[in-house]
């Protein structure tokens, strides 16, 4: 089914696996979301039953999102209206890695501004960080790019412009976080849509031609292909013998490989298998199907 296996990580690559197999050599099993457990139209073949064994058997699984802009609990509550019984505990969402993000650097009480609905701005006011509005005045120590949705794009997107630019011309420091590093989403079928990483991109490009030295920051991710969420997995289940099973090669994939990890390529999200080949970046294995016994 691949073909043109001929990239530099050619040795790296085992061919076809099933789910069961997948179950049985790995102690803990981690998931991307959409375009493996779910897609527009709710569940994928599969993966009502597959969250069920797991949860049978008490396997240790972990859903690994670069959502920021819903909680453990609205991502658990979403997935259960979809048959899917998958408990917050079980979820890792980008959103949750920016508590630990602001404690490794000291930022409780920081002024943040933050572009995302609701839960994003709990998320940040959770960590300790006091949120203010995004306007041309505001004085943000931290910028948090959660998310596209929630606020007024363009005004927005223009107030925190003209306030990070008021903050780096007054020579003072400043942190740009971005939880959910993704560019696009798949909005439905055959549409799509531009996410925070994309407005990430925009800002820096505008930092770029006003601080041509270079002298300015960058963001920060925390999402996958980014070792963060990795580290997160690892530290709540407890085993390095992980494999990460998704549907994106510049996300799912290359994130397990860079943190050191073995990874399963689904074909019923983005990544098209077939035909050319899959460009330099392989997973350990393609996995068919979810469905337990083809
Ligand atoms: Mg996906």
């Amino acid at each position: 089914m691949v073909t043109g296996v001929d990239g530099p990580n050619k040795v790296e690559y085992r061919g076809e696996i099933s789910m069961g197999e997948l179950l049985d050599r790995y102690e803990v099993i981690l998931l991307d979301s959409y375009g493996v457990l779910i897609h527009q139209h709710g569940p994928l073949p599969g993966a009502l039953a597959l969250v069920g064994t797991m949860n049978a058997v008490d396997k240790r699984y972990f859903i690994l999102t670069n959502d920021a802009s819903r909680s453990p609990d609205a991502a658990s509550r979403r997935y259960n209206s979809l048959g899917l019984a998958i408990p917050p505990g079980r979820v890792i969402t980008s959103g949750s890695l920016i508590a630990p993000y602001f404690a490794a650097k000291a930022l409780q009480g920081a002024r943040c501004i933050v572009l995302g609905p609701e839960d994003s701005v709990r998320y940040v006011a959770e960590a300790g960080g006091e949120v203010i509005p995004a306007v041309d005045e505001a004085d943000p120590e931290v910028v948090a790019v959660c998310d596209e949705s929630g606020f007024p794009f363009l005004e927005t997107v223009d107030a925190v412009l003209t306030a990070v630019f008021r903050r780096l011309d007054a020579g003072k420091p400043l942190h740009l976080l971005l939880p959910n590093p993704d560019l696009i989403f798949p909005r439905g079928e055959r549409s799509y849509g531009l996410t925070a990483g994309s407005i990430a991109m925009v800002l820096e490009a505008a930092m770029a031609l006003r601080y041509p030295s270079g002298d300015y920051p960058r963001f920060v991710p925390l999402g996958k292909p980014h070792p963060p969420i990795f580290e997160e997995a690892l530290r709540r289940g407890g085993s390095r013998k992980m494999v990460m099973i998704g549907d994106q090669l510049s996300t799912d994939i290359r994130g397990a490989r860079d943190f050191g990890i073995d990874s399963a390529l689904v074909p019923t999200g983005l990544t098209h298998i077939g035909g050319g080949g899959l460009g330099d970046v392989y997973p350990t294995y393609v996995l068919p199907t979810l469905v337990r016994g083809r």
